[in-house]
Order: structure tokens, then C-alpha cells, then sequence
């Protein structure tokens, strides 16, 4: 059980054209979703009562989107700097004069509550709070490739965000910094003006996105977790000359009959996936009723599950299809079904495992009366506390 925090508000800064990342960055995917929206998450699943998230100009409707379905949050304009968009999304924001706030950059996703309650802490003893870690690498002062001298590093710290204060400290602080003195950071303004600001451990999560392969490992960062999804799924032999199993189509003395194309392979398949995300069966996704579905290739279901996977920033790791039949044999096509998974799934031939078994005779597979398929797939899912809801949303 996490303990209240003090009652508190927020400004998140996502103003920055983002040139060196290669565009935007705070509308980029980052596990699945914007990366604005993980730490306008953060801070309101941490209780925040009120986040402004200051926006360029134009960019209101991608921010709208991205930070679709969360509430407590509203837009203010950026300015020329980013000191001049922080300072709009103070006047956006209001009083009191006495409540914390946090000013955080979008550019750091993985916000964690943990840093939230040290910077909020530090303000019941000194005017400012700011997240940092200390400077592990020696430095050294170079010129072109010739080393030049050193930096004593003891006293350096890499300063992050969200750094905290009083309302009414950072309003007048900033009232009383030149115009046209670039600010880097709240920290900076706060300090010149004569207020006490205090260094509180960091978290290396809350790393800056600034180059396009910060994205890589943000996404290591990203907590997940293994789940593991089954299917199962069983259609009645009828008139035909071939039948699909696996997205391969065999030709055969009968076929399955059924809405799709039948293949019980990717039915059970897509359940197995489906399932893994608690995204409800294949049924919900295409009902047999609707005629929109009437001969389909099953190769659509099974790739909306995949793309539903995605969605929520996760992926596959492995899946395994048992066919459960005496004829036909399943064996001379195995490897060709594994090949074919492997091309829907994006996925390596060695996590691709298609088996055959029958049921020595017995029962309505050993009696011929129809083929059944049974799936297994394990996926890989960004753990989100409460942003991933039931599936249904995004
Ligand atoms: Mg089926």
C-alpha cells in the first residue's frame, strides 16, 4: 500500500520540435503508446490534481489523441523557449499560492512514483526539489581528439525532472529572471533567485529521449511481463478436395466446413493470442454471424490478434499449434506451416512449432467426424499499473 501524497499539481512540457531525435518525439510510440502519455500517466495515476501539458502551436489535436481516454488534463501553447512555455503553463495553471508544483519534460517517459514523493518531500524543509544522479563516467576536457585536461566530478550531478516547487517560488522566480537569458532548467531560476534547492536521488529510467537510439533502450526500461495465451478449436469434416490448416492450403479427399475458410490451426491460434492479452476470442473480433467474414482466409484473424498485440507495445515470443486428426497426414506439411506462421507472425522459424497427433480412433477426430487444433502462444506485454484496462480501449 503506497501512502498519500501531499496534494499537487503539474506541468508537463512537451513543446520541444525535437530536431535531434529526428521529429517529434513526444508523439512517438514508446511501448506502445505516445510518449507524452507516460508521464501525464504517471502523474495522474500518482494523484496529481490538476496536469497541464503545454503543446506547440498546431499540435492540439495530436495531443488530444495521444493522451486520449486519461482525464485531469488540459492543454496550454508553448512559447519561442522553453522557459516561455513553462511560464505559460504556470499562468494556464493557477494558484494556490502555496501548492507544489511538479514541472516535468515530456521527454522523460519513464516517470516513476518513486521520484515523485522525493521531490515532494524535499519541499517541506527547502524552496525546490530536483532529481538527480550523480556523474559516473570521468570527464575530461578535450580539444578535437586531444585531451586537454580534466573535470573533477565529485560535485557534478545529471539533473533530470520533475523538479518541484511552491507555486507562488517558481511564479516569482521566474517574474525576476531576464527575458533574454536562456533558462535550462526551473532549478537554474529558482536558485538565482536566491532560493534553496535540494538534489534528490533520480531514477536512471527517467533518462532525456534526445537521439533516436534513446528509444531502443527506453523500450529495455519498460517493465514487462510474460503471458502465456491457449486456443482451441475443432470443425467438421465435409465435401471438398482440400483443406487449410495453418495457413497451407492440402489438397485432400474433404474439406472443413465452417463461416472462414475453417482452418482450426489459425482459430485456435488467434484464440491462444487473443487470450494471452485477456482480449476476449475470435468470435468477438469476427462473429460468425456477420457475412463480411463468410469464406474469409483465417490468414485476417490471425493478424488482427498480432495487430492488437502490437498495439498495446507488446509482441510474441513463441507459439505452438497441435493438429489433432488421423487424416490428412500432417507431418509431409510441417514444415511449410511453420514457414508460413513464421512469415505472418514476424517470427523466428525455431519459435514457430506446428505438431500432429491423432487419438488412436477414438473419439469424433479418431472417428473422422471432424479435425480439432489446439494453441499455445506466449507474448510479451509492457506492465502499464492501470493503463492498459481491460483491452478494450487503445
Ligand atoms: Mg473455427
Amino acid at each position: 500500500m503506497t501512502s498519500p501524497l501531499p496534494a499537487f499539481a503539474a506541468i508537463v512540457v512537451a513543446a520541444g520540435s525535437g530536431s535531434r531525435a529526428g521529429g517529434a518525439k513526444q508523439w512517438r510510440e514508446l511501448g506502445g503508446q505516445p510518449v507524452v502519455r507516460w508521464s501525464v500517466q504517471a502523474l495522474l495515476d500518482a494523484g496529481a490534481e490538476d496536469v497541464v501539458v503545454v503543446v506547440p502551436t498546431g499540435a492540439e489535436a495530436e495531443a488530444n489523441d495521444a493522451l486520449f481516454e486519461l482525464t485531469g488534463w488540459r492543454l496550454a501553447l508553448g512559447g519561442a523557449a522553453r522557459a516561455q512555455s513553462v511560464q505559460n503553463g504556470l499562468t494556464a495553471l493557477g494558484g494556490p499560492a502555496k501548492r507544489p508544483v511538479l514541472i516535468h519534460d515530456a521527454a522523460r517517459p519513464l516517470l516513476d512514483r518513486g521520484v515523485i514523493e522525493r521531490v515532494l518531500a524535499a519541499l517541506d524543509e527547502v524552496d525546490g526539489a530536483l532529481p538527480a544522479l550523480p556523474v559516473a563516467d570521468s570527464l575530461r576536457r578535450g580539444s578535437e581528439d586531444l585531451v586537454t585536461g580534466e573535470v573533477e566530478r565529485g560535485d557534478l550531478w545529471r539533473a533530470q525532472t520533475p523538479q518541484a516547487f511552491r507555486y507562488d517560488t517558481i511564479t516569482s522566480a521566474y517574474a525576476a529572471w531576464p527575458a533574454d537569458q536562456p533558462a535550462t532548467d526551473e532549478a537554474t531560476v529558482v536558485q538565482r533567485a536566491g532560493g534553496r534547492v535540494r538534489i534528490v536521488p533520480g531514477d536512471a529510467r527517467l533518462m532525456k529521449l534526445t537521439y533516436p537510439e534513446d528509444f531502443a533502450m527506453a523500450e529495455a526500461y519498460i517493465p514487462r511481463q510474460i503471458r502465456v495465451g491457449q486456443g482451441f478449436d475443432a470443425h467438421r469434416w465435409g465435401p471438398g478436395d482440400a483443406v487449410w490448416l495453418c495457413g497451407v492450403e492440402i489438397p485432400h479427399d474433404q474439406t472443413l466446413i465452417g463461416h472462414s475458410d475453417a482452418d482450426a490451426g489459425l482459430h485456435a491460434l488467434t484464440d491462444a493470442i487473443l487470450g494471452a492479452m485477456g482480449d476476449g476470442d475470435i468470435g468477438d473480433h469476427f462473429p460468425p454471424t456477420d457475412p463480411q467474414w463468410k469464406g474469409a482466409s483465417s490468414d485476417l484473424f490471425l493478424i488482427h490478434a498480432v495487430e492488437r498485440l502490437t498495439a498495446r507495445g507488446g509482441r510474441l515470443v513463441n507459439v505452438d499449434v497441435t493438429l489433432i486428426c488421423e487424416r490428412p497426414k500432417v507431418k509431409p506439411h510441417r514444415q511449410t506451416m511453420r514457414e508460413r506462421l513464421s512469415e505472418l507472425l514476424a517470427l523466428p522459424l525455431d519459435a514457430v512449432s506446428v505438431k500432429a497427433t491423432t487419438t488412436e480412433a477414438m473419439g469424433f477426430t479418431g472417428r473422422g467426424e471432424g479435425l480439432a487444433a489446439q494453441a499455445l502462444a506466449t507474448i510479451e506485454l509492457p506492465v502499464r499499473d492501470q493503463a492498459a484496462g481491460d483491452g478494450a480501449g487503445r
